[in-house]
């Protein structure tokens, strides 16, 4: 049909009906309030403030100088697939085959090709809620459903049983959730392969924070046989080193799976830069020096925001288990104190009810910022309080 509003044919539903990401919207209205002179105090970002260590940067540099600048292998890199390997034997000790583990442009695109290589149209995935934003619209881009599951204090087996119907072809799980800072344990992860179990199903988890828990273990799907046969793992560099902008994650699959989903990364992206992968793997030689120095600055800061906050009337804040964030709990509307703040005090945080309506009534706050803007977002707020939505 002709628009008299466009003078170009019509888009593709794919793209025309998907809804704009709210983090990213965030992070629009924040750059335009900047723009405008203003100095906002963000507490939205999903990308950790550190700068991506020097020797990560040179070994970049270096791969650039030697020519490392041609097509690569669709899978990754050899050196790159069997760093990976060894962190995930490590981690949560699953022992995967390099040739299981595919190197994608970030852990956005690993969870792309995840459900690219299992979900076809018409089929339903089970997303988490709240959960965070790319979710849905990934499973809608490869012609799925996304269905909501509510789970802000714990995954219920029982939950997901109800929901599960014969077009029911996938779970995503994500832990640590964003944006609650939750660890899923092992029981509840346990119930959830049980039921992948029984109705056949695939699992998608999600383990991008894995690397900044504090006092409690992280617990793996993949970490048993049963769980590893039919989890697919969606990782990525970019929150354990910093590397947001360099584009680098990894999804790791059951043995077998990997020969049939690459032919997805050769005929899309083609591969990850190699350059790129060069970087990755001096980050993982790196990973014993930075990531305890890295988990120990986030701790600090989530630790003394908690308490502050939670002196703030109207406002309660739980210490995470894990990531960068925040979740507290405020009394009142959710959005009408993010808005109040953004609009009074110049400071952005995203409400609970943008990760999906199971997080209404609560703030994502992400300490992404320096600790001096950070003091400073905290003074604001103690000052402000939660505004006239108070009730
Ligand atoms: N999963 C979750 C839960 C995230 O919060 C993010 C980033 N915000 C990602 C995956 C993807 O990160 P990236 O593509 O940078 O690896």
């Amino acid at each position: 049909m002709n628009s008299p509003l466009r003078n170009h044919p019509a888009l593709a539903a794919r793209v025309s009906s998907l809804k704009p990401s709210a983090t990213v919207e965030m992070s629009e209205r924040i750059r335009q309030s900047r723009a405008a002179g203003r100095r906002i105090l963000g507490l939205s970002s999903g990308d950790p403030n550190l700068p991506t260590d020097p020797r990560i940067v040179a070994a970049a540099e270096k791969a650039i100088r030697d020519g490392d600048t041609h097509y690569s292998t669709p899978a990754g890199q050899p050196a790159l697939r069997e760093a990976i390997a060894a962190h995930e034997k490590r981690r949560s000790g699953a022992a995967y085959d390099p040739a299981d583990i595919l190197v994608t442009p970030g852990g956005k695109f690993a969870l792309l090709t995840a459900l690219m290589g299992t979900v076809s149209p018409g089929d339903e995935v089970l997303v988490p809620e709240p959960g965070w934003v790319s979710y849905g619209p990934c499973v809608r881009l490869c012609g799925g459903t996304p269905v909501a599951l509510p789970m802000l204090d714990r995954v219920d087996a029982e939950a997901i049983a109800a929901k599960i119907t014969p077009a029911t072809r996938a779970i995503v799980l994500n832990s640590p959730v964003n944006p609650t800072g939750r660890i899923v344990p092992q029981a509840e992860l346990d119930a959830v392969v049980a039921l992948a179990q029984r109705h056949d199903l695939w699992i998608i988890f999600d383990q991008v924070y894995s690397d900044l828990s504090y006092d409690r273990p992280v617990a793996f799907p993949q970490g048993t046989e049963a769980g590893r046969a039919r989890t697919l793992v969606v990782d990525s560099l970019s929150k354990t080193f910093g590397m947001t902008g360099w584009r680098l994650g990894y999804l790791a699959v059951p043995s077998g799976v990997a020969k049939a989903i690459v032919k997805f990364l050769q005929h899309s992206i083609y591969c990850v830069p190699p350059f790129v992968q060069a970087a990755g793997v001096e980050a993982f030689a790196l990973y014993d020096e930075l990531a305890p120095r890295y988990r120990a600055m986030f701790r600090a800061r989530l630790e003394r925001t908690a308490a502050a906050l939670s002196q703030v009337e109207g406002i309660d804040c739980p210490m995470s288990d894990a990531t960068f964030y925040l979740f507290p709990r405020v009394a009142g509307d959710d959005a009408a104190v993010a808005k109040y703040w953004l609009d009074t005090i110049d400071v952005a945080a995203l409400p609970g009810s943008a990760f999906g309506p199971a997080g209404a009534g609560h703030l994502r706050l992400s300490l992404s910022l320096s600790d001096a803007e950070l003091d400073e977002a905290l003074a604001r707020i103690a000052k402000a309080g939660i505004g006239p939505s108070t009730h």
